[in-house]
């Protein structure tokens, strides 16, 4: 679905990237959690992580941990979150697959925690299994 990433990748409207290769690019967020705020975007125009091809997929993982590292660097954090709002319902604003590396700092006061909830009696096995099954299944 084409978006602003769409435009800032085609050039139409400025991005100011960190890098721009084959399959990914990552730009500076314009409204950072912190200043280093960094979006790592893929050059496929997918809404969701698991409809880009096989090769974009593949190369996630090194520009991802190579993000986290420049973040660090460059920033001095001692530590960053990495998120996927994978799907409107969890918070995508923009419908273009893309990974958020944001410096966090001691005492910032941004916060990232799920309310969790333990599971009912015997929900953990079954929705193991129903993972273990829906995984399988590609
Ligand atoms: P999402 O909520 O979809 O995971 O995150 C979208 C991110 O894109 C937001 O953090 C927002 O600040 C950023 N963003 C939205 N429009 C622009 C833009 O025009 N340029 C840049 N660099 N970032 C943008």
């Amino acid at each position: 679905m084409a978006s602003i990433f769409t435009r800032i990748l085609a050039g139409e409207i400025p991005g100011t990237f960190v890098f721009q290769g084959e399959r990914w690019v990552a730009l500076l967020d314009i409204r950072p959690a912190h200043p280093g705020h960094v979006l790592l975007i893929p050059r496929e125009e997918r809404q969701y992580l698991a409809d880009l091809s096989g090769s974009t997929q593949a190369e996630l993982g090194l520009h991802l941990a190579r993000m986290t590292l420049a973040v660090k660097r460059a920033t001095g954090c001692p530590a960053v979150n990495v998120v996927l709002n994978d799907g409107p319902e969890a918070g995508q604003e923009v419908p273009h697959a893309h990974l958020h590396v944001v410096p966090r700092w001691p005492g910032d006061h941004k916060g990232f925690r799920f309310a969790g909830a333990p599971y009912g009696n015997g929900q953990l096995a079954t929705m193991a299994e129903r993972l273990r099954a829906a995984w399988a299944a590609d």
